[in-house]
């Protein structure tokens, strides 16, 4: 009798000290989460400041809950939003994240410096950082470019899934068909960089604003690494050979960025994990066909068909998802290829309709380090993980 109360005091103590030491380790590194969509609803209507729970993957109380030290927000727009429009829109994204930010100060600053990032840390308030989610912003205007990192853009990818005209995006390099409209129309068949499209990493180089090749196609990634004179971001992609999609990178793209010193942060969208998604995806669209047909004709657009239906079928949509653990299969592949100083990551929130198990939010990041602990990484390779690589490519791009 004894021995069973001594084994059961035992477990329930080296339970509960796991489940206490996970949670420590992960309030004590430094996350960083490099790409989070959540300003496209912030344009929309919807406040950060508010509990949103249920209907974005994100807010304040929710950055905090998931331990997130570093968001950096994605500015983002379409090819709706070309030439006398995207640089404006990209302004009006960042001014509603200063305001955001202004009313918040105890909880919130604008890092725009490895400086400003420990100082966040310090002050225990979320770093907020922003991203450029597509060159067409810049309006093929360097000017542009300097003007925006002033304000504190600290990457910029350099296609969306539009082409600009000076760089390819992975879906026209990979689609027989150029871009239906917008800046992509004429740029399609170009593929890679233009002298200019050089001239835009060489700049950036320059500012130090990290060079995101998430979205872009393979000859525009190739181009770009062969001149980048900084380690490169790669904000928000996965592990083509474990999912192959687009989307994601190949062995010898992840090997490349192993060898510039730079950082794969991965994204946690099923589609992109798990080959399989897209299928068991069809077969959920196929029973919901009309209800689909008459959202098309309202001409959004499919990630926003995606949203609703995730929110009208919960328990549906929930079966669709991959398990926690293929998102660290994708992160074991990468640190076996090039090594444990090249991946983090870039959740993509409040971007994408669907995620793992167990990360339904970002107040779930913490389940992401107790995950790596149960797959044998240490503490402080778990660290280099959640935001040390990132850190250390920040500072390494900087003038
Ligand atoms: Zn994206």
């Amino acid at each position: 009798m004894l021995s069973k109360l001594f084994v059961f005091l035992f477990l329930f103590f080296f339970i509960n000290g796991n489940a206490q030491s996970y949670k420590r380790l992960h309030q004590k590194a430094i996350v960083v989460d490099a790409h989070n969509d959540v300003l496209i609803s912030i344009l929309d209507g919807l406040n950060i400041e508010n509990d949103l729970t249920g209907k974005t993957h994100s807010d304040i109380n929710r950055f905090k809950r998931g331990g997130v030290d570093v968001q950096i927000f994605s500015i983002w727009s379409d090819e709706r939003y070309g030439t006398g429009k995207g640089f404006n829109y990209a302004n009006r994204q960042i001014d509603s994240l200063y305001s955001i930010t202004g009313r918040n100060p105890d909880k919130m600053m604008i890092v725009k410096t490895p400086a400003d990032l420990k100082e966040a840390v310090k002050q225990k308030k979320l770093g907020v950082m922003m991203g450029l989610e597509g060159g067409h912003m810049i309006e093929d205007n360097l000017q542009y470019l300097d003007s925006l990192h002033k304000r504190g853009v600290s990457y910029m990818t350099l296609t969306w899934n539009n082409s600009t005209s000076w760089a390819s995006s992975a879906a026209d390099e990979t689609s027989p068909q150029p871009s239906p409209s917008g800046e992509g129309a004429d740029s399609a068949k170009q593929k890679g960089l233009t002298t200019f499209g050089k001239n835009v990493v060489r700049r950036m180089n320059e500012l130090g604003m990290l060079v995101d090749l998430s979205h872009v196609g393979e000859k525009t990634f190739w181009d770009a690494i062969a001149i980048t004179a900084k380690p490169v971001i790669v904000s928000h992609s996965c592990v083509y050979a474990l999912c192959p999609h687009r989307r994601n990178l190949k062995d010898d793209q992840i090997k490349a960025v192993g060898k510039n010193r730079g950082v794969i942060h991965l994204n946690f969208y099923s589609g992109f994990l798990d080959s399989n998604y897209a299928s068991r995806k069809q077969i959920f669209d196929k029973s919901h066909a009309s209800e689909l047909d008459s959202l098309k004709k309202l001409n959004r657009q499919d990630f926003e068909i995606d949203f609703w239906m995730a929110r009208k079928y919960p328990a549906q949509v929930q079966t669709l998802r991959p398990p926690l653990s293929l998102l660290l299969d994708h992160l074991d592949h990468i640190v076996k290829l090039i090594g444990i100083d090249h991946v983090g990551l870039g959740s993509d929130f409040d971007g994408i309709e669907s995620s793992p198990q167990q990360l339904d939010d970002v107040g779930d990041l913490p389940n992401i380090t107790k995950a790596l602990l149960e797959r044998g990484y240490n503490k402080k390779e778990i660290k280099k993980i959640l935001g040390g690589n990132f850190l250390r490519i920040f500072k390494a791009n900087q003038p």
